[in-house]
């Protein structure tokens, strides 16, 4: 059976003081049975894996670049992350794609670089507005998960996780409808069931896009949604908590 995830992306957010008041909070009050995983901006890495040290809660890095080192001002290698404590990292979120203009190849090169160091790369694939309308969305995430296969075959994209991210949820307010994601999610793990049954079947897909304490545990009891990417709820705790337990109570069923 896979394990449901929770993640918190806190993107470009917070100050010393929030964060500590956060992390304090999570530890406490994070139920056991899940598995959690909290992505700070890299400034603040170091600081949240002091303040997470002795707890189950585990750190990622928000980005990644794909050299190992060099004249790449601004950026990060997958091994510093690593350093500091990282054992996820997000690639390709749709924040990335479209303000810095990140292709599915660069994407699936950072996925690369991930696995090859260690961390678990959370893939972030997912249409816009205007591609559903146009009836694209399948069309545009398998394009996108296609391109890490490719990359780093079935082999490879087994050693990450995914997330279904629809960029018009993200942010907005407006979730998916749990049953517009698990149709979606289905088709993602129909698209690697192609390649390799079994690795279909373990592969974790969490659903992302404005998933709150009071719309998470309705996503949760779909068959194919493993759990949860969550941006604006995971700054606050008691919201983040919400939806942790939303997936705790789903475990004990
Ligand atoms: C995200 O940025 O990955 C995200 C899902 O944001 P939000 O939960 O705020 O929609």
């Amino acid at each position: 059976m896979r394990k449901y995830l929770i993640a918190g992306n806190w993107k470009m957010n917070g100050t010393r003081q929030s964060i500590t008041r956060l992390v304090g909070s999570l530890r406490s009050n994070v139920p056991e049975n899940v598995a959690v995983v909290v992505f700070p901006p890299h400034v603040y890495l170091d600081q949240v894996c002091g303040d997470l040290r002795g707890s189950l809660i585990k750190l990622g890095g928000q980005n990644v670049d794909w050299r190992e080192q060099g004249a790449v001002t601004g950026e990060v290698s997958a091994s510093m992350l690593q350093e500091i404590g990282c054992t996820y990292c997000l690639v390709g979120h749709s924040e990335r794609r479209q303000l810095f203009a990140e292709t599915d190849e660069q994407v699936a090169v950072k996925f690369g670089i991930c696995i090859a160091s260690g961390l678990l790369p959370v893939l972030c694939v997912g249409e816009s507005l205007e591609q559903r309308q146009a009836g694209q969305t399948m069309e545009v995430v398998a394009r996108q998960i296609r391109a890490v296969l490719d990359s780093v075959g079935v082999n490879g994209i087994a050693r990450g996780i995914v997330a279904y991210e629809p960029v018009w949820a993200i942010g907005t307010g407006e979730s998916a409808t749990p049953e517009q994601a698990e149709e979606v999610h289905c088709a993602i793990r129909e698209l690697l069931s192609q390649e390799d049954t079994a690795v279909a079947q373990n592969m974790q897909i969490l659903y992302g896009g404005s998933v709150k304490q009071d719309n998470a545990a309705g996503l949760f009891e779909k068959e194919n949604i493993d759990g949860a990417l969550v941006g604006g709820a995971s700054l606050v705790s008691s919201d983040f908590i919400g939806i942790c337990q939303a997936a705790a109570n789903r475990m004990e069923e």
